[in-house]
């Protein structure tokens, strides 16, 4: 099983795609796609065709579509740096991620 190092809510860092080079917050984790959708990054033009019996006008709305966790790193909230991520076992034997620049935990 993959270890899912990236999570809802995270900072993260695009490393392919038309988008690369940019940073964008996690809207969704599909964790059996190792899929994310990250907020302004990698959208589409989807287009909504008119529906009146549903109230629906159509045109063309931008979409975030997700993108492989492999293209993403996470972007260190201590040190700003996209940055390798390693685990760490707390005391109380959970797993927490920690940054591999400043040696911070990423999960508090
Ligand atoms: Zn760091």
């Amino acid at each position: 099983m993959p270890r899912v190092q990236i999570k809802k809510n995270d900072m993260v860092y695009v490393l392919s795609g038309k988008d690369r080079g940019k940073t964008g917050k996690v809207l969704k984790v599909f964790v059996d796609k190792n899929k994310a959708v990250i907020e302004g990054i990698n959208q589409i033009q989807k287009h909504t065709r008119p529906n009146p019996q549903k109230n629906i006008k159509g045109g063309i709305l931008p979409k975030e579509s997700p993108i492989h966790l492999s293209n993403l790193m996470v972007v260190c909230k201590r040190c700003n740096k996209h940055s390798r991520i390693g685990f760490s076992v707390m005391p109380d034997g959970r797993k927490a991620r920690v940054c591999k620049s400043c040696n911070e935990l990423l999960d508090e």
